[in-house]
């Protein structure tokens, strides 16, 4: 190959004399010193630069080095990631969600059948809700039997005052469970790690995470999920059941390759890639409708958070999936408790299905909107609190690791941390009741035997009933029995750090939302649980298991909002029932400091909100629960990234923004006054409609590009695109010697195209296999061997002719647009002969490229 004739004619470029040579002249781009070396090194080693930003041009036996512009200094590159983390995010490939619409296709499409009532996706949609709601009632249960054994028998052996065994069980018993769960993760299966959250996001924003959506993964990760929350570790279900509802969406609806050898030529035609990108939408909405049972809060969640494409239709056909999914989930859970049959098959009780239900919700008044907003204020600073130290210790646990040379040093560091975290929250567990007093507190027992409506305490608030129902506290001994005319009164006191800490952290939640219970908590341990919990989910968010943060971030939230709810109290004393300032109730302000931490953190509006009121049934505090969440998100924005977006960042997954954020010296660059020449990379690598073989081999060797302009002369002889040809549809093509010729052809007629030669299927499934490293092989065999030394194919049938083009002067705002509304993974940037001038890729389009492209040209040309 040539390699002049990568270089358009009509382009300036510049001689690189020898390394660090300032070349002259002023183009669009500009060139990192390394870029320039490595570039030189490869030159010397008579091997053509794989970069796009130098070239080597080779004239007879002589390379030349040319580069497209002069500021070889990074002295622009302004954003926060390393060289090493540029390489990871290089290193992830992105989608082609929409699928080449070449001649094999539309032949393809033209035998498909398709309803106007598609009751095959309904169908696919109603499957995907049930499995997913059974995997979360399965998940649930566990999660329950386990925890329950642990706090039984702790509490047990603490009731018999053997203190160092019931530490020591409570402390062996957890870091077991959670050693496990990190062993499967660290030894089995690594993407089972963490929530999934930032992979899927990426996955449906378009980048290909490779492994995280096989079967493996989702056993691998409802393990580690339920015995690490089982055993108490301050960590949620609901991320990894995100994760596992986008498995069972993507593996359900895809049916094929590795996940099982089923064929089912019913959901064939599903077995695309934007096909399999609906359904892991659906799969993660239900995924949360399922651990929250919260459907419609689900649903919102999903299109507010993780999905990046969204239309009407797909969101009917993920509201009927997490119907399905909420419903199965709350049918199976009515029915069994901890796996044991309860006989209530059907029965949706509140209390079993609605997971924080507050029973006596209290009226709001206009004056309740001033401590909410308080709240949201809270929750946004503690919000981004928590974001910037949870990835303060990411980024440090990262390099520590990195640091370690012993892979198996590293392995047991990760296994042993959740335990060393389970041992901490233990001994706190058992031992920090015993700092604080017991509470005094009567409860009334009606005649029939069931508990009277409330308790109360000296102060003489009332307590839900099912506060006693297990009337022994940890620290504070049994109580006594009398009875007085018809009903039985118990006296007994309570720790009000054990009710926090010392029992799974859905029981403590319930307790912190519980209404007219205004003293039942006071500062001490409200403060102590706070500190532990905010540390913590801290420290444990990014560890080696399964784990999200949602139920945790509720849990602080909570107590925050029962703090300022006190502060209240004790301004204005205690209001019950009717009174105009009953709102000032402690239980009320925990369930808006709740969703005003979610919204601080997570920066999200109307999921959060609705997920609230689907949580609690209490719709009273809606508009506070409203007004806090916006707060939240307005304050939490001051400082920093929404939690989710800055994992992305910290695990290096190219995500594109529905807006492009583009800061150059602390100014947001308007990309309106930038055009699509200025970001592409030039000059292209493309190829002629009836193509020379080993060519095509040697260039997929040589470069890696994904995406090649197709060029076919037209009328007047100019040679203009045609469209585009992926990376992966050329090396099935040339792995089928039966579409070559031999010496080159005319180019078919558009109107009689040959189509036996590959099939559309063959394209897509073969895909699969090109990662192979046989790849290699097979292209090197193409490039070298004599057999296909005259070999030429017809790209005709294969070439994308829907690739979209730009001109070179196209707003850089609207390609941006193009690119993430569309899912594209290419743009051709072509001249007004519509002759390939520039090349642009979904990650030429991440912010900190374009700040590295851009701020010269600022320099240069202020706008
Ligand atoms: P992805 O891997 O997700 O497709 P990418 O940007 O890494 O994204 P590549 O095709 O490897 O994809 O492109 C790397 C760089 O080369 C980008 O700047 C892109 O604009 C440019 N480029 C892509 N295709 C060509 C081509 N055919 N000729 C020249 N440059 C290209």
């Amino acid at each position: 190959m040539s390699f002049s004739s990568v270089l358009p004619e009509d382009e300036d470029f510049f001689r690189v004399p020898s390394y660090g040579d300032d070349t002259g002249g002023l183009r669009r781009r500009t060139y990192t010193t390394s870029v320039v070396r490595t570039s030189i090194s490869r030159l010397a080693k008579q091997t053509p630069p794989v970069d796009d930003t130098v070239f080597a041009v080779k004239d007879d036996e002589n390379f030349s080095l040319f580069a497209k512009g002069r500021d070889y200094e990074p002295a622009y590159v302004t954003h926060e990631y390393t060289q090493q983390e540029k390489d990871t995010l290089n290193a992830y490939e992105s989608c082609d969600y929409l699928p080449s619409h070449s001649h094999i296709f539309k032949h393809w499409i033209k035998r498909q059948m398709i309803s106007d009532l598609e009751i095959d996706r309904w169908i696919m949609m109603g499957l995907i809700g049930f499995s997913i709601g059974v995997v979360s009632f399965f998940l649930h249960q566990l999660i329950e039997r386990i925890d329950h054994l642990k706090w039984r028998i702790t509490k047990d052996l603490l009731d018999k005052e053997q203190l160092v065994e019931g530490w020591a069980y409570c402390s062996g018993y957890s870091m077991l469970f959670s050693i496990f769960s990190a062993f499967i993760v660290v030894f089995w299966r690594p993407s089972a790690g963490g929530s999934g959250m930032p992979e899927v996001t990426g996955f449906l924003n378009g980048t290909r995470v490779r492994g995280i959506f096989s079967v493996r993964t989702l056993i691998a990760k409802f393990l580690s999920c339920v015995t690490a929350i089982g055993c108490g570790m301050p960590i949620g279900p609901e991320g990894p059941m995100i994760h596992m509802g986008a498995i069972i969406g993507a593996g359900l609806s895809q049916l094929s390759g590795h996940l099982n050898k089923v064929k089912l030529t019913f959901f064939e035609r599903f077995r695309n890639p934007e096909d399999k990108r609906n359904f892991i939408t659906a799969g993660v909405a239900a995924g949360v409708s399922a651990a929250f049972g919260a459907p419609v809060g689900g649903l919102l969640f999903c299109m507010e958070e993780v999905s990046t494409f969204w239309s009407k239709t797909l969101a009917w056909q993920i509201f009927f999936c997490c119907i399905i999914a909420t419903s199965t989930s709350d049918i199976f859970n009515s029915a069994f408790e901890r796996f044991e049959f309860i006989g209530m098959f059907g029965e949706f009780r509140t209390s079993r299905y609605i997971l924080f239900n507050v029973d006596e919700a209290v009226d709001i008044n206009i004056l309740m909107f001033i401590p909410s907003v308080v709240i949201g204020a809270i929750g946004g600073v503690l919000g981004s609190l928590f974001t910037i130290i949870n990835l303060k210790i990411h980024r440090y646990r990262k390099r520590l690791l990195a640091s370690i040379t012993s892979t198996w040093l590293v392995r047991i560091i990760r296994l042993l941390e959740p335990a060393l975290i389970m041992l901490i929250m233990s001994t706190f567990s058992v031992f920090l009741p015993m700092a604080f007093s017991c509470v005094p507190f009567t409860c009334m027992k009606g005649e029939s035997g069931i508990l009277s409506e409330y308790c109360v305490n000296d102060t003489l608030n009332k307590y839900d009933s099912h506060f006693v129902e297990e009337n022994i506290f940890h620290t504070c001994g049994v109580g006594t029995y009398y009875l007085d005319n018809t009903t039985f009164v118990y006296n007994g006191t309570y720790n009000e750090l054990s009710l926090l800490i010392f029992s799974s952290k859905d029981e403590a939640m319930k307790t912190l939302y519980l209404r007219n219970s205004h003293r039942m908590f006071n500062y001490g341990p409200l403060f102590a649980t706070l500190a532990i919990y905010f540390i913590m989910v801290c420290w444990s968010a990014g560890t080696s298991v399964a784990a999200g943060i949602l139920v945790p971030m509720l849990m602080i939230g909570a107590l925050y909002g029962r703090i300022l709810g006190l502060v209240l109290v004790d301004i204005f004393g205690v209001h019950l029932d009717e009174d105009y300032l009953s709102w000032m109730d402690p239980g009320a302000f925990a369930l808006i400091g709740s969703a005003s931490f979610f919204g601080g953190v997570a920066r999200l509006a109307p999921a959060i909100t609705v997920i609230m009121m689907e949580l609690t049934n209490d719709l009273k505090v809606l508009l506070p629960v409203m007004t806090a969440v916006m707060v939240a998100k307005w304050v939490g924005n001051l400082f920093t990234h929404p939690y989710f977006h800055a994992l992305l960042e910290l695990k290096c997954i190219p995500f594109l923004d529905q807006h492009p954020h583009v800061q150059i010296d602390e100014t947001n660059v308007k990309l309106d006054l930038f055009s699509a020449e200025d970001i592409m990379a030039f000059p292209v690598l493309s190829f002629d409609i009836v193509e020379h073989v080993p060519k095509i081999a040697k260039v997929l060797l040589d470069y890696q590009h994904n995406g090649f302009p197709v060029i076919r002369r037209n009328k007047e002889g100019r040679r203009v695109c045609y469209g585009l040809v992926t990376r992966s549809d050329l090396l099935v093509i040339l792995s089928h010697k039966n579409v070559m010729t031999d010496g080159p052809v005319e180019p078919m007629d558009e109107n009689t195209v040959d189509l036996v030669s590959i099939g559309f299927d063959e394209m897509v499934k073969t895909k699969k296999d090109s990662e192979e490293i046989t790849v290699k092989f097979l292209l090197q065999f193409v490039a070298e061997d004599s057999e296909y030394k005259n070999y030429y194919v017809d790209l005709t049938p294969y070439v994308n002719q829907s690739a979209m083009t730009i001109q070179t002067k196209f707003s850089l705002q609207r390609a941006y647009t193009l690119i993430s509304a569309l899912g594209l993974r290419h743009l051709i940037v072509v001249n007004h002969n519509n002759e390939v001038r520039g090349m642009i890729t979904r990650k030429d389009l991440m912010g900190h490229h374009m700040v590295e492209v851009l701020s010269p040209i600022l320099q240069r040309k202020p706008y």
